[in-house]
C-alpha cells in the first residue's frame, strides 16, 4: 500500500520567524501515523525549518533546484546545496515555474535526475491548461509531461518519485476538479507509468492532487483509489489548516 503525503507548497510566502511560528504550531499536530507530511518552503527558511523538524515527522522540501551541482548560474540554488542542509524533497516543474520561468520538459527531466543525484526525492507536477482541458487535451498533455519529466530514471527512481497532478486552471481560483475528475487523469498516469516501465513501478509511484485542496475537500480526493494525497498550496499556509489536510489525509 502507498503512504499518503501531503505537502505544502508555501511559494513566495513567509519570512524565516513566520516560517518558524507556524512550524512551531503544527508541530505535533501535523504528525499523523501512516501519513507523510512535507513543507515545502522559500530557500531562505530552509536552514531554520530543518533545524525545527528535527526530531519530528515532518520533511522540509525545496520548490526548485538548478540541474548544475555549481558554477556561474547567479542567483540559483544546487541539490548539492540543498541535500547539505538535510532537505529531503523538492518540487520540479510546477506550472508557475513552467510558466513564468520558461521551464520545458527537458530543463524539468534535469532538475529531476539532479534531485535524484542527491537524494532527494522530486515532486514532479503535471497539469493542463484550460484551453487544453476544453480541448480534450488534458490526458495527451499530462502523459507528455509525465514521459518528458521520468526520461532516463531507472524503475526504483520512477518508483521513489511523487508525482503531483495539478490541472492549472484550478490552482488559487477555488475552482478544484471534482474528485472523479482528478481520479479519472490521476489513474491515466499511473497507466503511463505502467507502460513506461511496468505495473510494479506504477503500483509504487504516489501521485498527489493539487488546486484548491483545503480541509473541506481533502477526503474527497483521498477517498479515490488513485490518489494518494496533495500538493496544497495556499490553504497550507495557516497552522490550523495545515494541521487539518494532514489529519484528513
Ligand atoms: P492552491 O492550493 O493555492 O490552489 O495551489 C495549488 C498549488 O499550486 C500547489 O502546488
Amino acid at each position: 500500500a502507498r503512504t499518503p503525503i501531503i505537502a505544502g507548497n508555501w511559494k513566495m510566502f513567509k519570512t524565516v520567524s513566520e516560517a518558524v511560528s507556524f512550524f512551531n504550531e503544527v508541530k505535533g499536530g501535523a504528525e499523523v501515523d501512516g501519513v507523510e507530511s512535507v513543507i515545502c518552503a522559500p530557500f531562505t527558511n530552509l536552514p531554520a525549518l530543518v533545524e525545527a523538524a528535527k526530531g519530528t515527522k515532518i520533511a522540509i522540501g525545496a520548490q526548485n533546484l538548478h540541474f548544475e551541482d555549481n558554477g556561474a548560474y547567479t542567483g540559483e540554488i544546487s541539490g548539492v546545496m540543498l541535500a547539505d542542509l538535510g532537505v529531503k524533497y523538492v518540487i520540479v516543474g510546477h506550472s508557475e515555474r513552467r510558466a513564468y520561468f520558461g521551464e520545458t520538459d527537458e530543463i524539468v527531466n534535469k532538475k529531476v535526475v539532479a534531485a535524484f543525484k542527491h537524494g532527494l526525492t522530486p515532486i514532479l507536477c503535471v497539469g493542463e491548461k484550460l484551453e487544453e482541458r476544453e480541448a480534450g487535451e488534458t490526458k495527451n498533455v499530462c502523459k507528455v509531461q509525465t514521459e518528458g519529466g521520468l526520461k532516463g530514471l531507472s524503475a526504483e527512481q520512477a518508483a521513489k518519485t511523487v508525482i503531483a497532478y495539478e490541472p492549472i486552471w484550478a490552482i488559487g481560483t477555488g475552482k478544484s476538479s471534482t474528485a472523479g475528475d482528478a481520479e479519472d487523469v490521476i489513474a491515466y498516469i499511473r497507466e503511463v507509468v505502467a507502460s513506461l516501465y511496468d505495473q510494479a513501478t506504477a503500483d509504487a509511484v504516489r501521485i498527489q492532487y493539487g488546486g484548491s485542496v483545503k480541509p473541506a475537500n481533502v477526503q474527497e480526493y483521498m477517498g479515490q483509489a488513485n490518489i494518494d494525497g496533495a500538493l496544497v498550496g495556499g490553504a497550507s499556509l495557516e497552522p490550523a489548516s495545515y494541521i487539518a489536510l494532514v489529519e484528513g489525509a
